[in-house]
């Protein structure tokens, strides 16, 4: 017997529905390309997206059509994801960062039928336009500029086409599963793959991150997804904004720590989201202006591990609670997110920050385990000191990759995620590395994370990463690859002394490379592959 109660798809129309109708007046501040900011609010950013909507129509745009964004975060970017999913289209965020045959590659792929784009992108747009088979309609998320149009001159503009149509528009109602944006993985172990979400995952996965136990969101906060739209749809900050009806700062290109110190300041944000590099390029600016980032409540940090020295910072210097979650593209991206349980509240500082540095625990809704191989099916015990290949499942997890027809799951449904870890009994997870960036020295395991996470405690470095180097008589050794702070005096010798009261002597690294920067991927995080490639053989 079926139960006797209200079927509705679960689709994103009906998230900035709720937030137009109920939150109409909840600002969300948007930084432009120009540096300026735009105040508008969630009432207006609804009207707009019909009005896109009603745009996207006009230009031929079809059901189930693929249209390209290349932006950063700010509101025609946030309203056009609105009006491109609410109608059933597949709204395919793209990195600006990647290389230009990488972007040529996933356009095609995608076969993006229109692609919107920020100004500042232009030349990008102009470099890759002969290259790209389907693009129909090229549209600048801005007024209309001449000079724009000089140099694309079939562009059009996305305030004029907004200003030609009604808000007037009814969102179609389709199948829960349909498919509602593209986001391919920025490729820093391989090229880039999609990743289809839909809308009844996009939806399931908004009201998982808003929960208590994971980012805590509601009609009251101040978001900053400093998380770029294009990266796992920042996480899926927008939707959670509209279904909370929070406030919604959107950055724009303004990354740099001091610029987020003053987005922060100026506007009260109580919740901020972001990659630890940007962190670290926060503290840095705070702690030079003077700021205290007092409305600051808590921080999401993800996308790679978090360093203990940054939690610290965050709790003792700008009373900051740091909620360190795991995710990847394949995952929504949430699969855990760290946040006591009752037991913990009373524990100590130092056993607090223990737990805090893990991972985190699933949400309802995703499942974790670990096993024996990679794409095994044998679990291990999950008692927080076996390590093995981990896995997940559940409502907003991948299946298959776009335009691939085999399953990416292992034989009984699971996804592999690439990472390594433990988990114990109550489901906290410690990611001790990428499975591709495990040392193997000897037939032992180093963990490249865990000797960054201690050079990046020691005060003269800014930035550190460990990669295996081919060695003649252990097969791989660690070596330490670090950028000094500015002006700071530092030896090989002093690093390697500070590591030797903290770690096993056989876990050393073997040699240290102080290099001006480390190269980053589209979505901040340190190109391994690339720092592998060019230190690989230091040791030989
Ligand atoms: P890419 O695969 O291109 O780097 P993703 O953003 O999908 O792009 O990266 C997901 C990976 O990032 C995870 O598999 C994991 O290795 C790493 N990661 C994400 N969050 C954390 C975290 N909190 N701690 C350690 N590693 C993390």
């Amino acid at each position: 017997m079926l139960g006797n109660m209200m079927f509705q798809p679960l689709l994103i129309s009906s998230m900035i529905e709720h937030a137009g109708r109920y939150h109409a007046d909840s600002p969300v501040i948007s930084k432009n390309t120009d540096l300026s900011i735009t105040e508008t609010t969630w009432g207006k950013v609804h009207e707009n997206s019909k009005r896109f909507a009603n745009a996207l129509q006009a230009l031929g745009a079809q059901f189930g059509d693929r249209i390209a964004t290349i932006a950063w975060n700010n509101h025609r970017h946030l309203e056009s994801w609105y009006a491109i999913s609410g109608s059933g289209m597949v709204c395919h965020t793209i990195n600006p960062r990647l290389f230009p045959e990488q972007l040529v590659f996933i356009i095609n792929d995608a076969a993006d039928k229109a692609l919107l784009f920020d100004k500042t992108f232009l030349p990008l747009i102009k470099a890759v336009k002969p290259m790209l088979k389907s693009v129909e309609h090229y549209i600048c998320l801005d007024a209309p500029d001449a000079s724009v149009a000089e140099q694309l001159p079939d562009v059009q503009f996305y305030d004029e086409l907004i200003a030609q149509q009604p808000a007037a528009f009814e969102w179609p109602v389709f199948d829960e599963q349909t498919a509602s944006s593209l986001c391919y993985t920025s490729g820093t172990t391989g090229h880039p793959k999609g990743v289809l979400y839909s809308h009844r995952s996009t939806v399931l996965h908004s009201y998982a991150i808003c929960l208590p136990d994971s980012l805590n969101v509601s009609a009251r906060d101040i978001m900053l997804p400093v998380v770029p739209m294009f990266h796992v749809n920042a996480w899926g900050t927008p939707y959670a904004a509209a279904m909370t009806g929070c406030t919604l700062v959107l950055p724009g290109p303004g990354l740099d720590g001091a610029s987020l110190a003053n987005m922060i300041d100026a506007f009260k944000v109580s919740v901020a989201l972001g990659v630890p590099t940007i962190w670290q390029g926060l503290i840095n600016a705070a702690q030079q202006s003077g700021s205290k980032l007092e409305s600051l409540k808590r921080n999401v940090v993800g996308g790679s591990a978090c360093p203990p020295a940054m939690l610290k910072a965050f709790k003792e210097q700008f009373d900051c609670e740091t909620i360190h979650a795991w995710g990847m593209t394949e995952t929504s991206p949430l699969g855990s997110a760290c946040q006591f349980k009752a037991k913990h509240q009373h524990l100590s500082d130092a056993e607090q920050l223990q737990i805090r540095l893990s991972q985190g625990r699933p949400p309802f809704g995703v499942d974790l385990r670990i096993t024996d191989a990679e794409k095994g099916t044998h679990e291990l015990e999950r008692d927080g000191r076996t390590s093995g290949n981990l896995q997940i499942k559940g409502h907003w997890i991948i299946s298959n990759y776009f335009g691939k027809a085999e399953s990416a799951l292992t034989a009984d449904g699971w996804f592999d995620t690439g990472d390594i870890a433990t988990l114990n009994e109550d489901g906290f997870l410690k990611i001790s590395d990428r499975s591709k960036d495990l040392i193997k020295s000897g037939g032992e395991w180093i963990s490249s994370v865990e000797l960054e996470n201690l050079a990046m405690g020691h005060p003269k470095i800014a930035m550190a990463a460990v990669i295996a180097a081919a060695h003649p008589k252990w097969d791989e050794r660690p070596v330490l690859i670090a950028v000094k702070k500015p002006e700071a005096d530092l030896s090989d010798a002093e690093i390697l002394d500070y590591y030797a009261d903290k770690i096993a002597k056989w876990q050393i690294p073997d040699k240290v490379i102080f290099v001006d920067s480390i190269p980053l991927s589209g979505t901040g995080k340190m190109l391994k592959k690339d720092l592998r490639e060019l230190y690989g053989n230091a040791l030989l």
